[in-house]
């Protein structure tokens, strides 16, 4: 699904709109910013990856594009965390909104500090089971914990032998099936990389 947040620029004395243009399809798990970006603004990759899960809501983990556009203005600066944010937040469905909407003043988000220091609140205690992960053998939906990547009966049956070098069926993270999965290394590369 394709959401679009708005948001403002400034060059010289103008400002202008820029629109963060968030679509999350299926695919090997990869967070990409189009649309001339700079260095700070590709960080916001990390930011808004952080923010999220410290939110108490789920990084999709799935294959996320950001057209900043107009496609032909460079953007500077770390203003886009907070549309892209809400980009990613209304396109996978974890908040509602209109996917065509709102004017959001540019903001930064700040570290992961703040989210963290918060307690008994909802987010919180969400945060741990909503992030699922699959059973490296059976592909049933599990807790994403890399230190126990299977679900209760194949861990049963694995630890009869507790080889962590026999290789499984498929990635702990994205569930796609994949060669080289083990006990002691349940990531796929590609996830391996972005975690
Ligand atoms: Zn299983
Ligand atoms: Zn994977």
């Amino acid at each position: 699904m394709l959401a679009r947040v708005s948001t403002c620029a400034v060059e010289g004395l103008d400002g202008y709109i820029v629109s963060a243009e968030v679509d999350i399809s299926p695919g090997l798990p990869s967070f990409s910013i189009v649309g001339l970006p700079d260095t700070a603004v590709q960080e916001a990759r990390e930011r808004v990856r952080a923010a999220i899960r410290n939110s108490g809501c789920e990084f999709p983990m799935r294959r996320i594009t950001v057209n900043l556009a107009p496609a032909d203005t460079r953007k500077a600066g770390p203003s886009y965390d907070l549309p892209i944010a809400m980009g990613i937040l209304i396109s996978s469905g974890q908040v509602s909104g209109s996917p065509d909407s709102a004017l959001f003043n540019s903001t930064k988000l700040a570290p992961p500090t703040a989210a963290r220091d918060r307690s008994g609140s909802v987010g919180d205690s969400g945060a741990q089971s909503e992030d699922g992960g699959s059973c490296i053998r059976c592909g049933r939906e599990i807790d994403l914990d890399p230190d126990r990547p299977l679900c209760r009966g194949c861990y049963q049956v694995w630890s009869q032998y507790s080889n962590s070098d026999f290789e499984e069926r498929c990635c702990l993270v994205c569930g796609d099936e994949r060669r080289g999965i083990t006990y002691a290394k349940p990531l796929c590369y590609p996830c391996y990389s972005r975690n």
